[in-house]
């Protein structure tokens, strides 16, 4: 039953993957091509060097050029590993058991990705990471990824999210990926549904991140109008209210984050650089209602 869920989840995501880049940061390798299984090896060291046809399809899926193998440096070695080993054994453990290989890739558009893979007719997966994120703070990766949605441009308001501790930016992006390849064998999710009205507001739809779409950029002053309907919705990011994949990641990503890693995000917006207005999500009663409800599910699977 699990699996079945998790191959209906997949088949769509590929078909999704195939006609746009919107939606989830998570696309089929192609079946010929031959990955590495390094299952047999410790998580950490799965790391590799990015096979030129996996690249060469990150390329074409996010028109972006100037992708880069990256091999990690003794210190980024380091900080990979530490991240890794503080993961909560819920998430370390669907990692060692199904993911293939790992690849960082320099000018990566995001901070990582999913990628699946068919082995004997069950999914396994792969992982990408942008090795930027061990460069910056938590607060500055994901103040830079939250206005790649937005146009500031000749306006009063900026948009940051702070944190409470002084954490790297590759800690949000392994819980996050981690959350999403738990996500997929656990099959939290039976479809991509679209966001019910109660929990919606319009300039949603009309989010995109990281450059990697044609689409205008959402001007900032429609998002700060509907700041406090954003808010009540129970979405833990903005990031997060952009499909139900990344709404679960970012979910429990922002909830393990505050609570296991004493990193409380906050979104902040300013007006001529004065606070105006600031959610802490992992506060919000709707989120951790949420949250409850996904591990819930998870605990009956
Ligand atoms: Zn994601």
């Amino acid at each position: 039953m699990r699996i079945q869920i998790c191959v209906v989840v997949l088949i769509s995501l590929l078909s999704l993957g195939c006609t746009s880049t919107s939606g989830p940061r998570l696309r089929s390798a192609q079946l010929q091509a031959n990955y590495p299984n390094l299952l047999d090896k410790s998580f950490t060291d799965r790391v590799g060097m990015i096979p030129s046809v996996l690249l060469d399809d990150l390329k074409s899926m996010d028109s972006h050029s100037n992708y880069l193998p990256h091999e990690l440096s003794l210190d980024e070695r380091a900080l990979f590993e530490n991240t890794f080993v503080q993961l909560p054994d819920f998430l370390k453990e669907p990692l060692q058991a199904e993911v293939f290989d790992i690849y960082f890739v320099e000018n990566f558009s995001g901070g990582g990705m999913t990628y699946f893979i068919w082995k004997d007719g069950k999914p396994k997966y792969i992982l990408i990471f942008n090795p930027k994120t061990f460069h910056q703070t938590l607060s500055e990766w994901l103040t830079y990824r939250d206005n790649t949605a937005f146009d500031s441009s000749n306006s009063q308001f900026s948009l940051r999210e702070t944190e409470s501790g002084n954490h790297i930016g590759f800690l949000h992006t392994l819980v996050h990926e981690s959350c999403h390849v738990y996500d997929f064998v656990h099959g939290v999710w039976k479809n991509q549904a679209s966001v019910l009205p109660e929990s919606d507001f319009p300039v949603r739809s009309k989010l995109s991140f990281y450059d990697v779409e044609s689409t205008a950029k959402v001007p900032i002053t429609d998002f700060v109008s509907e700041f406090d309907l954003f808010t009540k919705a129970g979405f833990a990011s903005i990031y997060g209210s952009w499909n139900s994949l990344d709404d679960f990641a970012e979910n429990e990503t922002y909830v393990l984050l505050d609570k296991k890693y004493m990193a409380k995000l906050t979104l902040e917006i300013e007006k001529d650089n004065m606070l105006v207005k600031s959610y802490v999500s992992s506060n919000s009663p709707v989120v951790l209602g949420r949250n409850s409800e996904f591990m819930e599910i998870n605990s009956k699977k």
